[in-house]
């Protein structure tokens, strides 16, 4: 049977890096099984739902290159999940209740009270056919609970290993609500059966749904899949990451804080896995290094200054055809590979590459506080055409006749030719400063 994994967010907020981690692992999993990946929207709660939402998790991961193989809706579902509702009606699986939510938390605080588990009492199951015309008479609507079975729920755990629970001691979930919508640990089921999902990978704080939802397959006569826990990433300080953090979502990496989409990836990829976060350009090469056994279950920390790191160290090695079109998007529209090449190790982010561009291609006041040595330097500039040797063989003629070397012959070059006291080599910006312009900044002049 091929493997078949679905990422199943609710489109209830944006994505931020720790859902986003559990796509890409997702992924990862189907392309290194030669499997099939599909994206799920999870929409069933429709005040929440948002389209505005939809877009932005199909936009992210677009940008990180975590392509679908299929694609599902739940709120396109709903026929489906009534017909599943029915036949577990008819089977007794599903039962109304007719509790309030008051009555259910006072329930609730009584059993807290005397150090019990609150666990439903399952008085609904106890009611007559009387009972409950006498209920509905009164102008209540049921919910619908899954008559869990009180034997033991087992799984081996991709992550966790071996996962016992006892029946007997989880709540029958509420399945459908008062007003006759399906609730997401029935839908999530009915879809993972129909579109025959063989590896449930998702975080930890799914694991007591996992032990209800095994029951709900088998009532559903689907196959139960296998499942993967993951921890959840915490911020630097361990606590969680809320989904609406604006800060850590995937948007806001991508949109204020210039993340490349291989650096988050490459982050994501091996936090909390035994492999060493390294740079990778492709997601293949995270693909090749992929396995699900190398995820530990300690809980992984989420480092935004890590990943700032990572992506400089991407920028240092990404070739100039990655990059052109963001570097067409801050309006560099003339930038070319020896630009790249020249400016890009002194990068953490692509836009930081404008800052670049004004040296090589806009008038630069310079740091001219040496004239006269600046003037027999600039005696010797030599003839164009410059390439990457001219630095060299000018700098050379410039010690030979000045007598000058290291920090004083190259410094006040530096803060002439650019206007600052570091930067990129100047071997790579020489060329394109040009030699007009060269002769200019050395001579004081904005150029
Ligand atoms: N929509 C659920 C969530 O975002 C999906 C959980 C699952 O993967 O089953 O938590």
């Amino acid at each position: 049977m091929s493997v078949a994994v679905r990422f199943a967010p609710s489109p209830t907020g944006l994505l931020h890096v720790g859902n986003v981690r559990l796509a890409l692992v997702n992924w990862l999993f189907a392309r290194k099984a030669g499997g099939n990946f599909l994206l799920r929207l999870d929409d069933t709660d429709e005040e929440r739902s948002k389209p505005e939402y939809a877009e932005g998790i199909e936009r992210d991961l677009t940008w990180l290159g975590l392509t679908w193989d299929r694609f599902a809706r739940e709120s396109d579902r709903y026929g489906r999940y009534d017909e599943v509702a029915v036949a577990l009606k008819a089977s007794g699986r599903l039962y109304p209740c007719y509790e309030t939510p008051e009555e259910l938390n006072l329930k609730r605080a009584s059993l807290v009270s005397q150090g019990r588990p609150p666990i439903y009492d399952r008085a609904a199951l106890r009611l007559s056919d009387a009972d409950r015309a006498r209920l509905e008479a009164e102008g209540r609507t049921p919910h619908w609970r899954f008559k869990l079975e009180h034997t033991p729920v087992e799984w081996i755990d991709l992550v966790r290993g071996p996962v016992h629970f006892e029946g007997a001691a989880l709540s029958d979930p509420v399945l459908i609500r008062e007003d006759g919508r399906p609730l997401y640990t029935l839908t999530s089921v009915v879809d993972d059966a129909d579109l025959a999902i063989t590896h449930v990978i998702r975080g930890e704080d799914h694991v007591a749904n996992t032990a209800v939802q095994i029951q709900i397959f088998q009532a559903v006569g689907g196959a139960v899949p296998v499942f993967a826990h993951l921890p959840l990433l915490t911020d630097a300080t361990g606590q969680g990451l809320s989904k609406r953090l604006g800060s850590l979502s995937v948007a806001s990496l991508r949109e204020e804080e210039g993340i490349e989409p291989m650096a988050l990836a490459s982050l994501l990829a091996k936090l909390g896995t035994s492999d060493a976060i390294e740079p990778r350009l492709t997601l293949d090469e995270l693909v090749a290094e992929f396995d699900i056994a190398k995820v530990s279950r300690a809980t992984p920390k989420f480092d935004p200054e890590e990943l700032l790191r990572l992506n400089a160290r991407i920028l240092h090695l990404l070739p100039f055809e990655r990059v052109a079109g963001e570097l067409a998007a801050l309006g560099l529209d003339d930038a070319d590979s020896a630009f790249w090449e020249a400016v890009r190790p002194n990068l953490s982010r692509v836009a930081e590459a404008r800052d670049w561009w004004a040296v090589t291609h806009a008038p630069v006041a310079p740091a001219a506080d040496d004239p006269a040595f600046l003037a027999e330097a600039a005696a010797l500039l030599p003839e164009e055409p410059w390439d990457l040797s001219t630095w060299g063989t000018w700098t050379g003629a410039v010690k030979a006749k000045t007598g000058r070397k290291g920090k004083d012959l190259f410094l006040p070059l530096r803060r002439a030719l650019t206007g600052r006291d570091h930067g990129p080599e100047l071997k790579n910006l020489l060329p394109l400063i040009g030699r007009t312009r060269a002769q200019k900044r050395l001579a004081g002049e904005t150029a």
